[in-house]
């Protein structure tokens, strides 16, 4: 019986009408149901969507508000800054009393959900929010100590054993729903500014050849899956050379599709067979067993909310990766000279989707092969998966580079032989995606570099031109691991070390356990807090002064910290000894910020939203880090390098973020300022070398806040330090006094 005169259903990622336990209150409790969606990308700081969910987003919009139309209703769309302002305003103009939302689970969305419950229960309106996307919510699924299980297998075991089922879908709204007065003004989809430029748009043209983002055509594949592909799901799931899977995951991750639907149609599906005598049920089990790796990576983020920056197992934050930008280049690319790794990054960038196998093999290839962080892969596939989901991607990440109690130790390597002699035997799935490569014989497809020079050359092949060779041997990658896991063994557990390793400077922290936090769904503050406790054994070292946001206002470091030891000899442009810490979190406004802190010379010293301008002078300037920049000590390898990195949003390309960091490593002091996305990476790479000195300063921003005039003051500051000793405007290297463009 509604006894309310309006309420708010917020759409977000449940863009659907069926099986929307929001929506359902709405309609129950109010006469006039007013759905709204707020366009707010830039509150997700560095994890904005990228280019393809953009496209990806505007027409999922675009398909709810016909629905809604259809059956009489009409959605509201407004554009803001940030999604709760838009949401207050929107309130104060209906004078809506009620806002119905359904659950997220990403750290960035559970604290604007929190304070947007705060602030609206503080205004007497009433807020309730629902599980739109979980077979079970991550407080119900607990171990005997009510802790969180920390293995995917316990998790899911327990989860088929729940004592009760998950909910049922909820059917979609009979009849037609309550109008909208029309004097509510809303912009049209088309209005909506999904893309940073027109260009940007144009580029995603493609896509609507490949997709349909209709929750219709999720149900119409989820069908024909059920009928053609979960039979054989058993054997085939992870065969690239075919359709072997659903495809769902992008009409997932934005809620066209239920996830309760998927699963009780392949229940049902699974006791038709039965009953006709079919033996199906493996087939069945594996298929919602890749559901529960969804399900899983949402318990994850709720329960460990650091999953997208740092390793669970704290000794794994101990790898000694190579900060190689030309590799990480080249594997974005598709250019490692690995057919099945080039072949799955050509797929992602055509259609921003590639089969699981393919992403365990390309992102394996990534972390141990070229041992480059798995942080710059997960923001990679975040900005050019269409199904770009962070809770996925962070799991997935987590899992490839062994961070994950349940996961194959760091020194594990997939055989890269074995892979493909399993998923593409026949180079079926290669041929499409590298056709340079088609007209080698099977024998050779994986293995190009093998190929006698008349095969070559009768396939057209010519390595180094029109196809590289590999970009590292197998047997080299299995050197740089075994040397790698060495480092990282030390910080174990089992080896019982508690003070620094030795040469690196590295402190283990002192935690050695997946970390727990004590949970209480009912309330935000229990991660936060428990996160804040972890961080406060380390951030006591920290000098004060460097906390504090450039408006001044105290960061409440609510978040995570991380201790990234960096080898000399491993990084790329002659090897700087680095002692550099990373502290990332949310400041006051409740933006992920991440800040870089080292030394130079013998002073600590932090650039960032903290660094006033003085004090990135002083540091530039008093230092003993200034001088040696000049007189060569740090190409010589005993310098040390500090260099800050803020917030570096990249809608595009996250290689926008590694530039940063390379031309850091490059010889000198970086600082790296973007507070939003250029409009395609190639632009924001020229920012990035448009450099002096070494010192490399980005702002693609065109929306200007204190907060980034903040930033940019201290750049510049930075930059007036180095701009007098360094030749040239271009990333580069200060060897010994000599400044060496790198191009
Ligand atoms: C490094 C890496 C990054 C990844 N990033 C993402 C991401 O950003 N978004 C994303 O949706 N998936 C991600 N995955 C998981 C997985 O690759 C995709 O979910 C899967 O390939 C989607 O194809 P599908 O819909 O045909 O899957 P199906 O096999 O048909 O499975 C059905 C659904 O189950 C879920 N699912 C299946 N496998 C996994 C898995 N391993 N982890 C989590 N959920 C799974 C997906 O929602 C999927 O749509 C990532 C995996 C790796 C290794």
């Amino acid at each position: 019986m509604a006894q309310l005169d309006v309420a708010i259903v917020w759409f977000r990622r449940d863009l659907r009408l069926y099986d929307n336990p929001a929506l359902v209150a709405a309609l129950n409790s109010a006469r006039t149901v007013i759905p709204l969606y707020i366009w707010a990308p830039e509150e997700e700081g560095q994890f904005q969507p990228g280019r393809q969910t953009r496209w990806w987003s505007k027409y999922s919009v675009l398909y709810l508000a016909q629905r809604l139309e259809q059956l009489g209703s009409r959605l509201i769309i407004r554009r803001a800054r940030e999604s709760v302002e838009g949401l207050k305003a929107f309130i104060s103009e209906t004078g809506a009393e009620a806002v119905f939302f359904s659950h997220l689970y990403d750290s960035i969305s559970m604290v604007r959900d929190q304070q947007v419950k705060d602030d609206l229960r503080s205004n007497r309106i009433l807020v309730s929010s629902f599980n739109a996307d979980l077979l079970y919510e991550p407080w119900e699924v607990l171990d005997e100590q009510q802790q969180p299980y920390t293995t995917f297998k316990a998790y899911w075991d327990r989860c088929l054993a729940m004592p009760y089922a998950p909910p049922l879908p909820l059917p979609e709204p009979s009849g037609p729903l309550p109008a909208v007065p029309e004097h509510y003004s809303s912009l049209s989809v088309q209005e909506v500014d999904w893309f940073f430029t027109r260009e940007q748009e144009a580029s995603t043209e493609a896509l609507t050849h490949r997709w349909d983002p209709a929750g219709s055509a999720a149900v119409a594949r989820l069908e024909a899956f059920l009928e053609q592909g979960l039979p054989g799901f058993e054997h085939d799931r992870a065969k690239t050379d075919r359709e072997s899977t659903t495809m769902l995951s992008p009409w997932i991750h934005f809620g066209s599709i239920s996830v309760r639907h998927i699963y009780y149609r392949v229940a049902q599906k699974h006791a038709e067979w039965q009953a006709g005598g079919l033996d199906k049920g493996r087939s069945c089990l594996d298929f919602l067993q890749q559901m529960g790796y969804r399900e899983y990576s949402r318990y994850l983020a709720f329960h460990f909310p650091f999953i997208t920056e740092r390793s669970m197992l704290a000794h794994l934050r101990a790898v000694p990766w190579r900060l190689d930008q030309d590799a990480f280049k080249a594997w974005r690319q598709g250019l490692t000279g690995y057919p099945l790794v080039d072949a799955g990054m050509r797929q992602l960038w055509s259609m921003g989707w590639c089969h699981n196998r393919v992403r365990v093999v390309a992102s394996h290839f990534m972390v141990k092969h070229l041992l480059l962080p798995w942080q710059w892969g997960l923001k990679h596939l975040w900005d050019c998966q269409i199904d770009a989901d962070l809770e996925c991607d962070a799991l997935g990440w987590q899992y490839v580079s062994g961070c994950l109690s349940d996961a194959h130790p760091f020194s594990y390597m997939i055989d890269m032989e074995q892979e493909w002699r399993r998923f593409d035997p026949q180079g079926h799935y290669v041929r499409r995606w590298l056709p340079v490569l088609s007209q080698l014989p099977n024998e050779y497809i994986h293995q190009p570099w093998k190929a006698p020079p008349e095969v070559l050359e009768e396939a057209g092949v010519e390595l180094g031109f029109n196809y590289p060779w590999p970009i590292i041997s197998p047997d080299a990658a299995r050197e740089g691991v075994a040397l790698a896991s060495t480092v990282v063994e030390r910080c174990a557990p089992s080896s019982g070390s508690s003070g620094s390793s030795s040469g690196t400077g590295y402190s283990p922290l002192p935690r050695k356990e997946p970390y727990r936090p004590p949970t209480d769904p009912s309330l935000m503050s229990s991660f936060l807090a428990a996160s804040q406790l972890e961080h406060s054994a380390w951030r006591e070292k920290l000098p004060p002064l460097y906390i504090h946001s450039a408006t001044g206002h105290p960061l409440s470091l609510r978040h995570s910290a991380q201790q990234r030891p960096m080898w000399g000899p491993s990084l790329p442009h002659g090897g700087i000894a680095a002692n550099v810490q990373h502290e990332s979190g949310f400041d006051h406004m409740g933006r992920f910020y991440g800040l870089y802190k080292g030394r130079m010379g013998q002073q600590q010293m932090l650039l960032g939203p903290a660094a006033a301008a003085a004090d990135a002078k002083r540091g530039m300037r008093q230092g003993s880090g200034s001088r040696e920049l000049s007189g060569g000590t740090f190409g010589a390898g005993s310098g040390e390098l500090s260099y800050s990195q803020v917030d570096s949003e990249s809608g595009d390309n996250g290689a926008a973020m590694m530039e940063d960091i390379s031309s850091s490593a490059a010889g000198s002091l970086g600082v790296g300022v973007a507070r939003r996305t250029g409009s395609s990476s190639s632009s924001r790479m020229r920012w990035w070398r448009r450099t002096a000195g070494g010192c490399c300063l980005a702002s693609a921003s065109s929306r200007s806040s204190s907060w980034v005039l903040g930033l940019l003051q201290a750049a510049l500051a930075a930059l007036d330090g180095l701009r007098a000793r360094a030749a040239g405007g271009a990333v580069g290297q200060c060897r010994r006094g000599a400044w060496r463009r790198r191009r």
